[in-house]
């Protein structure tokens, strides 16, 4: 039977990010290097029979889990500022202002209150896809429900205090939840900040001092009023 280590994926993982932190050129190595290993955990799940894709009722168009705090490392923040620069301007100022409202009404939430508010993610397109599917934040990927009506359902009811569970795919779940803390234990190796910030707040902060990137990528750490 085929067994992953996840723990030596991880230590793997956290080695490599680390090689890449500061004293690159505006980061570069490390935010290819962020991609190589998001590239790799995909080429991994299409490669392994444990792994079984057929499994997933994800697709696309259904965003039913995208009401959700998402967990976002700076890397990931960066990655997805440079993906959006290079999308016409007219995409860009309607995410930046649909960040802009989405920010003010879910900052300071707790997971639980953000998911009871039922308000979409900014970067939701009217089909319900993701626009930045591309670079999208790590976790995002570890989200893989097996039964779509049995995960809308569930999301339904946590907002009204039910408990009922969400039937996902361990093993991708477990996968990028690993490479997630990879990157993060990496980062803080490397002297980077390796702390993850919520999605939205993340971007907006991006989105309005670009000038910020250069700083962050050489160890700056931000805090709580930078994102407020
Ligand atoms: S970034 Fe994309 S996948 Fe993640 S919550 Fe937003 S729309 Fe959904």
């Amino acid at each position: 039977m085929f067994e992953f280590d996840f723990a030596q994926y991880r230590q793997a993982l956290s080695d490599k990010i680390a090689d890449r932190c500061p004293g690159s050129v505006a980061g570069e190595p490390l935010l290819n290097e962020l991609q190589r290993v998001a590239d790799e955990a995909e080429r991994l799940l299409e490669q392994h029979q444990v792994a079984d894709r057929s499994l997933l009722d994800c697709g696309p168009g259904c965003s039913s889990c995208c009401v959700v705090n998402v967990s976002t490392l700076l890397p990931e923040g960066i990655a997805i500022a440079h993906y959006l620069r290079g999308q016409d301007v007219g995409l860009k100022n309607q995410i930046r202002s649909k960040v802009e409202e989405l920010w003010c009404e879910v900052r300071g939430l707790d997971d639980e209150e953000r998911l009871c508010m039922r308000r979409k993610c900014a970067f939701l397109d009217e089909q319900g896809c993701c626009t930045i599917y591309p670079v999208r934040p790590l976790l995002c990927r570890s989200l893989t429900s097996t039964d779509a009506d049995r995960c809308r359902e569930a999301l339904v009811g946590q907002a009204f205090g039910e408990e009922r569970p969400i039937l996902m795919h361990q093993f991708q779940q477990q996968l990028y939840e690993t490479l997630f803390i990879g990157v993060a234990d990496g980062l803080e190796k490397g002297g980077l900040d390796g702390r993850s910030f919520q999605l939205t707040g993340l971007i907006r902060f991006l989105f309005k001092h670009p000038e910020a990137e250069a700083e962050l990528l050489e160890g700056r750490r931000l805090c709580w009023q930078d994102l407020y």
